[in-house]
Parts: C-alpha cells; sequence; structure tokens
C-alpha cells in the first residue's frame, strides 16, 4: 500500500524542575552541566535549555539537597 509509518521521537518529553526552596544555591548544578543549570539574581538555580540529558541528570546528581527532578 506505500503507507510508511514514522517514528516519532520526541526529544522534549524531559522536563527538568528546580524547587527553588529546596535550592541552597551552590552552584553545584552550574558547575558540573552549565549547558543546564545556571544561577539567577536570586541565587538560585535555573533552567537554561531543557536538552543535555546525560548533562542534565549528572547535574541533578551533584545536588546536595536534592532539588532537581528530571522526569
Ligand atoms: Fe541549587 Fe542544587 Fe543547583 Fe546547588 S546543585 S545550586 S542546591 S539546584
Amino acid at each position: 500500500m506505500g503507507v510508511k509509518q514514522y517514528l516519532t521521537f520526541n526529544f522534549f518529553v524531559m522536563a527538568i524542575k528546580i524547587d527553588q526552596e529546596a535550592c541552597i544555591g551552590c552552584g553545584a548544578c552550574a558547575a558540573v552541566c552549565p549547558a543546564v543549570f545556571q544561577l539567577n539574581e536570586a541565587g538560585k538555580a535555573e533552567v537554561i535549555k531543557e536538552d543535555e540529558l546525560e548533562c542534565a541528570k549528572n547535574g541533578a546528581e551533584s545536588c546536595p539537597v536534592q532539588a532537581i527532578k528530571i522526569d
């Protein structure tokens, strides 16, 4: 029938969340993975790019208070 099925890869299913209450602003995540995390003016971590999964995971693992969640 000539019907083609295309696999769709959703690269943006991951969601990186930082618990602003829990974050102590140590900067570890940004040091480990500056492509994804940076500290904002309030001294808390924020996400600047939601890809680089491995890098983001490493940053999350570096967090001493487990403030970073990756779904
Ligand atoms: Fe905040 Fe954790 Fe990043 Fe430190 S490693 S800045 S506590 S999110």
